[in-house]
């Protein structure tokens, strides 16, 4: 190897060591959708909330599923959906691997966040006070969701 290439590779070790912890945090949350709002941009990638009581998706009783707004990736079943009287879109169950959870400690109190798995989206909380049998509430944003009907 010439004194040329061996600059070269050092140059291009040291540019990737300063990259690819950047490549790693932009993985971890991507915006695909580029028809996002802003508003939507807000809460799925600056960990946001929704007023309660702005969702029309509150009063969606079809079958069907709901979907990422962001990535598409199929989030929920319409059975597993339930009127929790907390103004935000609640679901007793997710499907299995379609989020990461991190505990989230703003506001004072120590909650349970979730990011959907395949584009890293906030959707919201979930919570060990829903109904059937895990018992859980996940109060999702109703802005992260797309419903599809059967
Ligand atoms: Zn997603």
């Amino acid at each position: 190897m010439n004194k040329r290439s061996f600059n070269k590779l050092i140059l291009y070790s040291f540019i990737s060591m300063i990259f690819y912890p950047l490549k790693i945090l932009a993985l971890e949350k991507k915006i695909i959708n580029p028809n996002l709002t802003d508003e939507q941009k807000r809460i799925m990638f600056g960990d946001g909330t929704e007023r309660a009581g702005t969702s029309k998706l509150n009063f969606e009783k079809r079958k069907g599923s709901y979907h990422c707004a962001n990535c598409n990736a199929k989030l929920f079943k319409s059975v597993s959906k339930f009127d929790s009287g907390t103004g935000w879109p609640s679901f007793n169950e997710a499907l299995p691997g379609a989020f990461k959870t991190k505990i989230d400690y703003s506001f004072g109190m120590k909650r349970t966040e979730y990011h959907c798995s395949k584009c890293g989206a906030h959707h919201g909380h979930v919570f060990n006070d829903g109904p059937g049998p895990k018992g859980k509430r996940y109060c999702n944003n109703g802005l992260c969701l797309i419903f599809i009907p059967d």
